[in-house]
């Protein structure tokens, strides 16, 4: 082992020097099955207005309200695009179905549970207080022509999406995705699946960046892994960065002889943060090189590998994609253990989140080892402990980084 060269900085300077070195990425055309969970890059207007036709919300009769309490001679059909294209004069009716357009003329529908219906359909009773307006939705009650619908930075969801879809926009200007080469180090990994031989052990950082990446709105390239040595590490990532915006490697960035990810990106650009003041995730690095494209190093626990992507990578996923909102929320939450601080560094701590009345109380998801993936699976919270030397004891508010609410 030899002495880092690099210094330790606090956690939150290096979180926002990843930002500081993060550019928003450009936009493109996409259709909408492309477009979920991706950032809007126009104003969407409104060409036509919704309903952009008189349309009934109920099935019924359309009529005239100032026709109520007579019996009405029933004219024809209206339903869902299937219009009736006569007008509907005093003392007649068009049977009227939900979606269908409300005929000229008529000005009510009244709800078929609402009349009699008589000579086999060919007549009907209505009400005797008939409302104008009741029932259809007017055009434009929806939408006027000219409304600007959504606005650009809006994320595309599930409604976004189908309201760009019901005004007609078969595509939309999107913020790109952040193209990713993924790689593992590391001479110990083998495949998933594969037979693994005395002191092999699977990629698993390898599936569980992927999904991180995608969740976090990446296109990832699967580079594989490299071994730990110079000259093949170099090789690997020169083959990989074609492409891509940006860089993410696991393992190989600690102190030991073994670990060449630090002296490669070094080569290979400007090394702005070589280790953190962070727990876990000590030796986390982040680079920019040639292109404006970031590298991020990071450590091969596999603990420390998703918690410095939550505070440093996904961030900056968010950045390049131009979201608004970066980063997780941050909520207080009640401790319902005692945390012991590591004396240099800020500790994130995995936890599980309980109500309590109004509060969120945080349990310990067991032992914090850094190998320990099981303390990060079904935890909600990141819960930041301040370095220091003084236990805080249950009871002890602090702030938690939110994953998912219970
Ligand atoms: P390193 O950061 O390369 O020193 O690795 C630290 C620890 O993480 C070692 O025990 C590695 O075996 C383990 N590790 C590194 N890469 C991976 C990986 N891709 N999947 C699972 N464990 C890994
Ligand atoms: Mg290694």
């Amino acid at each position: 082992m030899r002495a880092s060269a690099y210094p330790l900085i606090d956690a939150d300077e290096a979180a926002a020097l990843v930002l500081d070195h993060t550019l928003v990425l450009g936009v493109e055309r996409v259709v909408l099955a492309d477009s979920v969970g991706r950032v809007l890059a126009e104003d969407l207007i409104a060409e036509s207005p919704l309903p952009a036709f008189p349309s009934s919300a109920v099935d019924g009769y359309a009529v005239r309200a100032a026709d109520g309490g007579k019996t009405l001679r029933v004219l024809g059909e209206s339903a869902a695009g299937r219009p009736f294209e006569g007008t509907v004069a005093p003392g007649t009716a068009a049977r009227i179905l939900t979606g269908g357009v409300v005929p000229d003329g008529a000005d009510s529908v009244v709800m078929v549970e609402q009349v009699s219906v008589s000579g086999e359909g060919a007549e009907v009773i209505v009400p005797a207080s008939l409302v104008a307006g009741q029932n259809y939705h007017k055009v434009g009650d929806d939408v006027r022509a000219g409304d600007r619908i959504l606005q650009a930075g809006a994320q595309l969801g599930p409604a976004e999406i189908g309201i760009a879809a019901a005004t007609g926009h078969a595509r939309v200007l999107a913020r790109k995705r952040p193209r990713i080469a993924l790689m593992s180090t590391g001479d110990e990994l083998v495949e998933v699946g594969a037979a693994a031989k005395r002191g092999q052990i699977p990629d698993s950082n390898r599936w569980a960046l992927l999904a991180a990446l995608r969740e976090a709105g990446a296109e990832v390239r699967v580079l594989g892994i490299a071994p730990d040595e110079a000259e093949s590490l170099r090789r690997f990532v020169g083959d990989a960065l074609g492409e891509a915006d940006a860089l993410v490697t696991s393992g190989g960035v600690s102190v030991g002889t073994h670990d060449l990810v630090k002296p490669l990106l070094e080569s290979l650009g400007t090394v702005h943060v070589g280790r953190v003041k962070l727990k876990p995730g000590k030796p986390f690095t982040f680079a920019t090189l040639e292109g404006g494209r970031l590298a991020f190093g990071l450590p091969g626990f596999p603990v420390s590998s998703l918690v410095t992507f939550e505070v440093f990578v996904r961030p900056a996923l968010r950045k390049m994609q131009g979201f608004a909102k970066l980063h997780r929320p941050i909520l207080p939450v009640r401790l319902g253990y005692d945390a012991r601080p590591t004396a240099d560094r800020t500790e994130y701590q995995r936890v599980t989140l309980r109500r309590e009345g109004r509060d969120l109380v945080a349990e310990s998801t067991g032992s914090q080892s850094s190998s320990r993936l099981l303390s990060l699976a079904g935890a909600h919270a990141l819960v930041k402990v301040p370095a220091g030397d003084r236990v805080l004891k249950s009871g002890t508010v602090v702030d938690a980084m939110i994953l998912g609410l219970p």
